[in-house]
């Protein structure tokens, strides 16, 4: 492939510039004042002063889920239990050709808005493991185009759904990236501990990912976190771990979290927080005031934990909206984390890009600058605050140097004769 040179886009630092691609890599970034004669040969994409930044991540989805909601009925109590029944009635009428087209039209949804890389939670509990073989063979057919990771999620459980742990098992066999675990979801709080040891148990064998759904409930007796922590140091695995939603570490009194929050950070683990879900689907049992199950995002980012948002569902029988935009997921966050000032911008931002990359093992060649994959987004905005107050779809998508996705710029048109408008 010839060269091809991404043309005015707005680095983070405020400064417009070219950002220059061979084959797959980024090769320079240079300000577009100091632009020399480009070859004729050479590709030109104009981002036209838009925002450049690394291709976003989505490090918790569930494309085996995606636009089922509705299909044997509608989460009326909007909680998490109500969503599980629902799940386990439509689960039963899971086809191979049913995940692969829910799931593909997702990710081209989720690519049209930036997202490169995803990792996506396969239930399991089926036991002929329906959705996770028809996400193995995505895995392999997008290679090109999108990074696909797949988790093994027993979502019945690991104790109360005896069959998972060998299914766990055989899933990593067939290429699974990890296996996760849903604690608060066990009969008992020591059935909880048991099915994180066997988790931590099939990871470490496998030397994979582990990716707990985490104390999602406000429930603040549920403290499962500080095994998942202690259990990623025990055995070694560290920083291949993340918990997910940690809602009920919202509602711990001060002295266990900040003790809580030394832990984590040592661990090396990550954490994800899905808050268009959770501040859905939390609270659901309380009176006024009601809890929204957000995790302490901004006290876990100040003591050095990497935390990543996501977006999680997309209308499923857990949550009936979602459209694919990480941007969305920011935003709430913004407003529940109370991370509204311009110092906020930039943390956020990391959330769905570089924390987002480490949940997902990707350490290298991930960034705008030179010798990094060019894998990008340009964003019609020209600041990073815009990026969330605004939240548009990208005008282009490179992966690898190469466009997989453009949206033209929104233009509206008025017909309000008495105003002028340029
Ligand atoms: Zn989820």
């Amino acid at each position: 492939m010839e060269g091809h040179v991404l043309q005015n886009v707005v680095l983070p630092s405020g400064q417009l510039s070219d950002i220059y691609m061979e084959k797959n890599k980024i090769t320079a970034v240079r300000l577009s004042s100091e632009r020399e004669k480009l070859a004729p040969s050479m590709r030109k994409t104009d981002g036209k002063g838009g925002l450049v930044l690394p291709a976003f991540v989505e490090s918790h989805i569930h494309l085996d889920t995606v636009l089922t909601a509705g299909q044997s009925a509608w989460n009326a109590s909007g909680t998490l239990l109500e969503g599980i029944s629902l799940w386990s009635q439509r689960k039963q009428n899971l086809t191979r050709e049913d995940v692969r087209d829910r799931a593909m039209k997702v990710i081209r949804e989720l690519i049209g808005h930036g997202v490169l890389f995803i990792r996506s939670h396969a239930d399991i509990s089926d036991p002929k493991m329906t959705a996770l073989k028809a996400l193995l063979e995505l895995k392999v057919e997008l290679a090109e185009i999108v990074t696909l990771q797949v988790i093994a999620f027993p979502q019945d459980g690991i104790i109360t759904c005896p069959g998972n742990k060998d299914r766990m098992e055989e899933a990593l066999r067939l290429g699974a990236d990890g296996v996760g675990a849903i604690p608060h979801g066990e009969r008992t709080r020591e059935d909880g501990i048991a099915s994180l040891k066997t988790c931590f148990e099939l990871a470490k064998k496998a030397n994979s990912f582990v990716h707990v759904f985490c104390d999602e409930t406000d429930d603040p007796e549920s403290r499962f976190l500080e095994w998942t922590a202690a259990l990623a140091m025990e055995t070694g695995l560290c920083e291949k771990v993340t918990a997910s939603h940690c809602s009920a570490s919202a509602y711990y009194n001060e002295p266990y979290f900040q003790k809580l929050l030394g832990l984590i950070e040592s661990s090396g683990i990550h954490v994800v927080v899905c808050p268009l879900i959770n501040s859905s689907m939390q609270g659901r049992f309380d009176s006024y005031p009601k809890g929204r199950g957000i995790a302490r995002i901004q006290d876990m980012m100040r003591a050095g934990i990497p935390v990543a948002i996501a977006h999680d569902d997309v209308l499923t029988p857990f949550y009936s909206y979602g459209d694919g935009n990480l941007l969305q997921a920011v935003h709430m966050a913004a407003h529940l984390a109370h991370m509204t000032g311009r110092d906020d911008v930039r943390p956020l931002l990391d959330t769905i890009t570089q924390h987002a990359a480490s949940v997902l093992g990707i350490k290298e060649g991930y960034g705008v600058s030179e010798g990094c994959l060019a894998n990008l987004v340009v964003l019609p905005v020209d600041c990073l605050a815009d990026a969330i107050r605004l939240r548009p779809k990208p005008l282009y998508v490179i992966r690898e140097g190469r466009v997989v996705a453009h949206t033209p710029i929104l233009m509206t048109e008025f017909s309000l004769d008495s105003i002028s408008i340029y």
